[in-house]
């Protein structure tokens, strides 16, 4: 089975190493010029360990959405990870890596015809729902599809709410759609919900781990055999972020509502796994001094510098995924921080990563190191303006590539042991083919 391209490499270090000291040791050969990522797969291994470790009887089936780097997502899989796909591509890349079908779920409410039926060709069987349109193109193209009813639960602050658009209520609507299930001979087998991405609220899975509660019962009236709930994803994924807390509320949930052992109980974490995992380098190529702009002193200047990725980028996660990023120099100074803002490298306004910070004086060549910027990034990033989407440089310890080495499906010739990082490539843009070029036109006519 090949996963990885043939010239894709993963950097296994020998000593100690911080993602920051590759970072610095990519810079200091002088070369560099393009953004990348430095990504720590330890930090997934780690990851995956405590998640197992905090909830024993929560099984984390990874978001592809979030990230789908083939290096983290083929890691996931055969650490046992499964997995949360929401279309076609996304299933097909993930059966792509040998995971077996029963370890998906087809976790979008609202799916494409096409989609549900290349899910039934692969055997991809459980997928969510949340209307009467969508049991109805179910029954249509997938009748023995084993369906879980999405239900809206909230979480009072988050940092993505996705309850505006998934997500049935569980007591004016979920009844009345298990019952049309039960009618349109349909087999519904669980309850899922998504609290909303980087949730800061921890009951709120205790919330909905009781409405499933309620809902198994109703289901039950109607006829189904429900075996499974979904707790969805929102779990924070940042370096400082802790699992424990968020953990404890759920097995407790789980203890009160759930005792019975018979239920699968799994999850769909993104950011958990992917955020910390990821640090960016960006270069600063250009400054401008201009006057502060809150006019409070007059002789008070603003630097706006330039870096080579914006929110066409990496950055786009300002936009959509409304983090807050924060920029580090490379290299630390003892100069006092100075109000600044950063912006992108595309000739749009818009394209403003932080409009205001405090940074010591930084000079055109100068790197920033953004951490956890694994998630919701480098799959919605664009080469808009012609600036190439980072590269990923990924890195491995090597005491723990000798334990996962054979659990991956990935050949040895991907692996580098010694010798120079180097951080792939873009490969360059293609000339455009002659057909493609415009033949020169007669030059206008001077208008009168
Ligand atoms: N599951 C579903 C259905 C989602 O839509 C998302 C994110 O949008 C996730 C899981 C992952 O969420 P998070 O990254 O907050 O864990």
């Amino acid at each position: 089975m090949k996963v990885l391209q043939d010239e894709q490499r993963i950097t296994v270090m020998e000593g100690p190493w911080t993602p920051v000291d590759v970072i610095k040791q990519v810079v200091d050969e002088g070369t560099q010029e393009d953004p990348f990522y430095v990504m720590n797969l330890g930090e997934v291994v780690n990851r995956y360990h405590r998640w197992k470790e905090l909830m024993p009887r929560v099984e984390p089936f990874y978001a592809v959405k979030c990230n789908d780097d083939k290096v983290l997502v083929s890691t996931l899989a055969a650490l046992g990870a499964g997995f949360d796909c929401a279309s076609k591509a996304e299933i097909q890349l993930i059966t792509s890596l040998g995971v077996k079908p029963d370890r998906i779920i087809f976790a979008n409410p609202a799916k494409m015809a096409s989609h549900i039926r290349y899910s039934a060709a692969v055997g991809v069987d459980l997928m969510t729902f949340d209307s009467e349109i969508e049991l109805l193109k179910i029954k249509q193209h997938m009748p023995h599809a084993q369906l879980v009813i999405r239900i809206r639960c909230d979480a009072a602050v988050a940092q993505c709410p996705l309850g505006i658009k998934f997500g049935c209520d569980p007591v004016s609507e979920a009844p009345r759609l298990l019952k049309l299930a039960a009618v349109l001979g349909l087999e519904v087998v669980g309850v899922s919900f998504h609290v909303g991405s980087g949730a800061a609220e921890t009951e709120v899975y205790a919330r909905g781990i009781q409405w499933a509660r309620a809902l198994f019962t109703s289901a039950a009236r109607a006829g189904h055999r429900m075996r499974l709930l979904d707790l969805g994803g929102g779990f924070a994924g940042g370096s400082h972020s802790c699992l424990a807390h968020v953990a404890q509320v759920i097995n407790n949930a789980l203890e009160t509502h759930f005792p019975e052992r018979s239920v699968q109980v799994i999850a769909e974490p993104g950011r958990y796994f992917a955020a910390a995992a990821y640090t960016l380098a960006t270069m600063v190529h250009a400054k401008r001094e201009v006057a502060s702009k809150d006019g409070a002193d007059q002789d008070e200047t603003h630097t706006m510098y330039f870096v080579n990725d914006g929110v066409y980028g990496s950055f786009n996660c300002v936009l959509y995924d409304h983090q807050q990023v924060v920029a580090e120099p490379l290299v630390p100074s003892t100069a006092a921080p100075r109000p600044c803002s950063v912006w992108g490298p595309s000739c749009d306004g818009l394209d403003c990563v932080l409009p205001s910070s405090l940074l010591p004086p930084l000079a055109p060549g100068a790197w920033l190191l953004w951490r956890d910027m694994g998630a919701y990034t480098l799959p919605v990033a664009s080469p808009f303006n012609g600036f190439p989407v980072p590269r990923v440089l990924t890195v491995i310890d090597a005491a723990l590539w000798a334990v996962l080495k054979d659990l991956w499906p990935i050949s040895e010739a991907h692996f580098v042991h010694g010798g120079p990082i180097v951080v792939p490539q873009t490969p360059p843009l293609s000339p455009p083919s002659p057909a493609a070029c415009p033949s020169p036109s007669p030059s206008p006519s001077p208008s009168p």
